[in-house]
């Protein structure tokens, strides 16, 4: 089948790596969104999350759980979004769990004046 994660998943394609086991893989987007924007993949094709069983799911969920005190230790985030899409949402028709660390403190470091200068800053 001509499906780019599962070339990732049989490393036909390469990825950077931070989780791997028989049955997942999780990597690094190739487009950083955030800093440390992060897809876990079941190695086994499933379109999408209406394919997709209960048992498999929790498995990603657990990576995912694993995965996020490391990106906040490691990254310095703050937050993390947990996302899955689905239908016209969904570009890469092989489910996946995105990752996407947020930096909302590390951002918002800045005074009322500062942050009001800005928003009121012509153009
Ligand atoms: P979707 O819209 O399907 O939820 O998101 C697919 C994601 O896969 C996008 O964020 C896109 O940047 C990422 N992606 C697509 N192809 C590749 C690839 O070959 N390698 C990596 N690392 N990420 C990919
Ligand atoms: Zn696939």
């Amino acid at each position: 089948m001509d499906c780019i994660f599962c070339k990732i998943g049989n490393k036909e394609v390469p990825s950077k790596i931070l989780f791997e086991d028989d049955s997942y893989i999780a990597f690094l987007d190739q487009n950083q969104e955030t800093l440390g924007h992060t897809l876990i993949v079941p190695k086994t094709h499933y379109n999408d999350i209406t394919e997709i069983d209960n048992y498999t799911l929790k498995g990603m969920y657990d990576i995912a759980l694993t995965l996020t005190p490391i990106l906040m230790k490691k990254l310095g985030c703050t937050g993390i979004s947990y996302l899955i899409n689905y239908g016209d949402s969904q570009e890469v028709k092989h489910v996946h769990l995105h990752l996407l660390p947020d930096y909302l403190k590390s951002k918002s470091n800045k005074t009322v004046d500062e942050v009001y200068d800005m928003l009121k800053e012509e153009n």
